[in-house]
C-alpha cells in the first residue's frame, strides 16, 4: 500500500482571530493536488480550533497541538482527548520538541499520551528528533529509537499514527536538514519499525520531516524515498504553505 503524502501545518502559539481567518481564506482559495495525492492537516491553537474547523475547506483537516494524558477532570489548563473527539477534531500533535524541552515531557509521558489519544479515536502526529548536541555526539538514532520505543511499548495499532522526524536543531532555525540527512534518519527509523514492531507497520506508517521546511526546499526533501511529507511550522502561516502542499506531486512523478 502506497503511503499517502502528508502535509501538516503547526501554527504553534501564533495568531489573532483576524489572522487566522486570513490564513483559512488563503488555504480555501488554493489550488492543490487532490485528497488522494495529499492529506493536509493544519493545527491552530486550541482557542481557534472551532473557528478553523467550521470555516476550513472540507478536504483539509484540523489537529490540536497537544492533549492531556488521560481522562479529563481536575487538571486546570489542560484539554482532554475526549473534548477533541467531542468537537470532531480528528488529529492531535503529540511530543513536539518544544513541549519535550520546555515543559519537560518525557518519552514515557509522550508514549502514554499517544496511547491514550489513539484509544479515544484520535489520529496522532507523534514527533521525535534529536538535539544538535545529540547529533554531534553521534547518538541521533539512539535518541530517535528511544522516543519511538516509548510509543511502540504502548501502542499496538499504528494505522492512525504519523511519525514526524523533527531534528530539534532544524526547528525554527532556518537550518534545514539536508535531503540526505533526512532520508538517512527516515530510513533508519523505518528499519527500526521493521525490526521492533513489524514489516507491515514499517511499510505503511508515514514518516514526515519537520524543521525549516519552506517553499524552496520542499521538493527535494519530499523526493526522498522515505520522506512521506512534512510538519511545517513557520512557513505554515504563510502563503508558501500552498507550495509545500504541492510538493506532494514529486511522489506522483517519482
Ligand atoms: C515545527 O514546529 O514542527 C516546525 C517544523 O517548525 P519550523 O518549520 O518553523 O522549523
Amino acid at each position: 500500500m502506497a503511503r499517502k503524502f502528508f502535509v501538516g501545518g503547526n501554527w504553534k502559539c501564533n495568531g489573532t482571530a483576524e489572522e487566522v481567518k486570513k490564513i483559512v481564506n488563503t488555504l480555501n482559495e488554493a489550488q492543490v493536488p487532490s485528497q488522494d495525492v495529499v492529506e493536509v492537516v493544519v493545527s491552530p491553537p486550541y482557542v481557534f480550533l472551532p473557528l478553523v474547523k467550521s470555516t476550513l475547506r472540507s478536504d483539509f483537516f484540523v489537529a490540536a497541538q497537544n492533549c492531556w494524558v488521560k481522562k479529563g477532570g481536575a487538571y486546570t489548563g489542560e484539554v482532554s482527548a475526549e473534548m477533541l473527539v467531542n468537537l470532531d477534531i480528528p488529529w492531535v500533535i503529540l511530543g513536539h520538541s518544544e513541549r519535550r524541552a520546555i515543559l519537560n515531557e518525557s518519552n514515557e509521558f509522550v508514549g502514554d499520551k499517544v496511547a491514550y489519544a489513539l484509544a479515544q479515536g484520535l489520529k496522532v502526529i507523534a514527533c521525535v528528533g534529536e538535539t544538535l548536541e545529540e547529533r554531534e555526539a553521534g547518538s541521533t538514532m539512539d535518541v530517535v529509537a528511544a522516543q519511538t520505543k516509548a510509543i511502540a511499548d504502548r501502542v499496538t495499532n499504528w494505522s492512525n499514527v504519523v511519525i514526524a522526524y523533527e531534528p530539534v536543531w532544524a526547528i525554527g532555525t532556518g537550518k534545514v536538514a539536508s535531503p540526505a540527512q533526512a532520508q538517512e534518519v527516515h530510513d533508519e527509523l523505518r528499519k527500526w519499525l521493521a525490526k521492533n514492531v513489524s514489516a507491515d507497520v514499517a511499510a505503511t506508517t508515514r514518516i514526515i520531516y519537520g524543521g525549516s521546511v519552506n517553499g524552496g526546499n520542499c521538493k527535494e526533501l519530499g523526493g526522498q524515498a522515505d520522506v512521506d511529507g512534512f510538519l511545517v511550522g513557520g512557513a505554515s502561516l504563510k502563503p508558501e504553505f500552498i507550495d509545500i502542499i504541492k510538493a506532494a506531486e514529486v511522489k506522483k512523478s517519482a
